[in-house]
């Protein structure tokens, strides 16, 4: 009779150990320039804005123009390659901390409706603004029809998140540890569990402190390699999440993939397994 399996592992889709993600907030008009660099590195990422926010249709975005991009710019830079995800971050930016449960609902549900109806698809994505939320918002949120939102509390690590909807990022761009981590996700490899750097920010940062050097350089570090998986936050969210529906027989030697999803894992350090949709496998 064959041994159980022992341990079984995660791995990204085509098998990759790593996978980067990033996720940029309010859609101010440094966006457009972050979305060109993104392009340029083929960086994939989330974008998380306020619906509820837009400047009128008649500004005049020219250099000096610092705020908002209006509506229809932002359909302009963000369906202008696949690479980008768009999520709520509340219609109208509030603290919703500081709001009843109801009001929260609208600023979530009239963000997801607006993004749904210029962007395409099911919204399920979000970041909390000023990073507040509470145990009541978190469940009020899945009834939303969230499926992740992002805290501003810095991890420094590379762990895939327990709750989805408390997502602790790796770091800020600004943190002054970005460039080790980079070093180390990048020269290193997880021997189990995969790693995911989580990089968040603000666009309109890097005109502020004049830095755009900190996300070029970060770029320039990180993109194109074959061992990692670039990729927008409900890419990671709905993948991560499929694993976890995997089903496995009593001795964990038979896995059915119940899901629409490809997956990829690792078994007891040495056997690589690629399962696809609805698929049933025997691991030897
Ligand atoms: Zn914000």
């Amino acid at each position: 009779m064959a041994t159980c399996l022992h341990d079984i592992s995660m791995r990204f889709p085509g098998g990759k150990k790593k996978c980067l993600t990033l996720s940029y907030d309010d859609g101010h008009t440094q966006d457009v320039r972050l979305c060109e660099l993104m392009k340029k590195w083929n960086i994939a990422g989330t974008f998380n804005i306020n619906t509820g926010m837009y400047p009128p249709e008649d500004t005049i975005l020219s250099s000096d123009y610092k705020g908002r991009l209006t509506r229809s710019k932002y359909k302009e830079v963000y369906l202008s390659a696949p690479l980008f995800e768009i999520a709520t971050h509340c219609y109208t930016h509030p603290f919703i901390n500081k709001l009843s449960l109801g009001q929260v609902a609208y600023e979530i549900m009239e963000d997801r409706k607006n993004i749904e109806a210029d962007f395409g698809g099911i919204c399920r994505g979000h970041a909390y603004p000023y990073g507040v939320y509470s145990k009541d918002i978190i469940d009020l949120f899945k009834t939303c029809g969230i499926a992740y939102a992002r805290t501003t509390k810095a991890t420094l690590s590379f762990n895939i998140p327990d709750n989805w909807l408390e997502l602790n990022p790796t770091c800020h761009h600004a943190h002054p540890d970005l460039m080790k981590l980079a070093d180390t996700f990048v020269n290193d490899s997880p021997v189990k569990d995969p790693w995911l750097f989580y990089l968040w920010g603000h666009s309109f940062e890097f005109d502020n402190n004049n830095n755009w050097y900190i996300i070029e350089n970060f770029f320039e570090k990180v993109a194109n390699k074959e061992d990692i998986w670039y990729a927008t936050n409900i890419q990671v969210c709905d993948y991560t999440n499929a694993y976890k529906s995997l089903q496995f027989s009593a001795d964990g030697r038979t896995i059915h993939n119940p899901t629409s999803i490809e997956i990829f894992l690792r078994c007891d350090n040495k056997i690589d397994l690629r399962i696809a949709p609805g698929d049933t496998i025997a691991v030897d």
